[in-house]
């Protein structure tokens, strides 16, 4: 199994460094995977004056799965835009066909206080957010701005779902259900829009392929409430490209430590790029402050969503689970009454637990 490493910029070396220290485990006790290394955004610029280059491009589609750090930082905002860091994360993406991006939000119950949410409310939270990712109103044509047949100027888009499109997303949602509590929630705002009237019947149509999973089906203005109301009453949550956007930022900031937080988007496959939720963060880069923890549960995700590995993939939550409990805590999440550490060390605490 080959793991393609992108440190990225900013914090991202210092915190793949960390999940590179936890792969070499797994690694030694019997998984078989073969490392590579190379630059994504700002450090491929740097190296290549690409922010995907063809060296980069050459690895990401050998590879089996991908781990990356963050891109991006204040020295390329000069940058035209095509060389941007950014433009390398959307460009490998769009590159290896990364249709489906699962955020998960879960809670640990040390952790409740980082919410500003009630503890009671979301102590023990763990939803999963599958955002369809490369259709919808964001991809749909036609779209513009232009001059109306009454002189007026408007912008329009289209909202725009083929049904082979929803039903690969669907059955990504499915299995991912069936890998967790088994209870699959599909968003939709079929009472206006007809592009999620036709998402729901192919969704309610695919169910019958999945009889140990419970669908329901929840409007995107309800959904948004409930997040904030009962968030513990969903298990995972499959969405398009619009609504998943800001529904998997609400779901994420529930938890209210960003530095916890692994995603992962996957291709028709199940080859994966898996990434924290967070950026760059240039303004702790370089000190040893960062929290690992999200690129470590990145980690996790790979071995459950691509190398279909549960049991190591709990090794790793297991291990993440006891740091937590023994009260080591980077800056991000400290709080008085436990034991602030540095990234490389919270990154060595996890591998001794493992
Ligand atoms: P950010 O997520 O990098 O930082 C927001 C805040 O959270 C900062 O105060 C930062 O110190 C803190 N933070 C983030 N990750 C942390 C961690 N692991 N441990 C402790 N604290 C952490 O967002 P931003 O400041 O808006 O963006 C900074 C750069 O990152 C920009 O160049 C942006 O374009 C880029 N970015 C990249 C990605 C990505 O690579 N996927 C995503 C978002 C932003």
């Amino acid at each position: 199994m080959k793991v393609l490493i992108l440190p990225g910029d900013g914090i991202g070396p210092e915190i793949v460094a960390q999940a590179k220290k936890v792969l070499e485990v797994l690694k030694k006790d019997g998984l078989d995977l073969e490392l590579q290394e190379a630059p994504l955004g700002g450090a491929a610029y740097d190296q290549y004056g690409s922010p995907y280059p063809e060296f980069t491009q050459n690895l990401a589609r050998a590879a089996d799965a991908i781990l990356l750090g963050a891109v991006g930082g204040p020295q390329y905002d000069k940058l035209d835009r095509p060389l941007r860091p950014e433009r390398g994360l959307l460009a490998i993406r769009k590159d290896l066909n990364l249709f489906a991006n699962l955020r998960p939000a879960i809670l640990y119950p040390e952790l409740a206080n980082a919410s500003t949410l009630k503890p009671e409310v979301v102590s023990g939270l763990d939803i999963l957010i599958v955002r369809e990712l490369t259709g919808d109103i964001y991809f749909g044509q036609p779209r513009g701005i232009r001059t109306n047949e009454a002189g007026e100027r408007e912008g329009f888009n289209t909202m725009l779902y083929a049904e082979s499109e929803i039903r690969r997303i669907g059955h990504v949602a499915f299995q991912a259900a069936q890998k967790r509590g088994k209870k699959l929630c599909s968003v939709d705002k079929a009472n206006v829009l007809e592009t999620t009237e036709f998402w729901k019947e192919i969704m309610t149509d695919l169910a019958k392929e999945y009889p140990d999973v419970e669908l329901s089906h929840m409007l995107v203005d309800n959904a948004a409430m409930q997040l904030v109301k009962a968030p513990k009453q969903f298990d995972v949550v499959v969405t398009g490209n619009i609504f998943g956007d800001i529904l998997s930022d609400e779901a994420s900031m529930l938890t209210g430590s960003i530095g916890m937080l692994p995603s992962a988007s996957l291709d028709v496959n199940n080859k994966g790029l898996y990434e924290p939720s967070h950026g760059s963060a240039p303004d702790i880069a370089g000190k040893d402050v960062a929290n690992p923890l999200a690129t470590i549960l990145s980690v996790a995700m790979m071995l459950r969503y691509t190398f279909n590995n549960e049991a190591a993939a709990q090794r790793v939550e297991n291990a993440v689970k006891k740091v937590l409990a023994d009260g080591l805590r980077t800056a991000d999440i400290y709080e008085e009454g436990t034991t602030k550490v540095s990234c490389s060390a919270m990154g060595a605490a996890v591998v001794a637990a493992m």
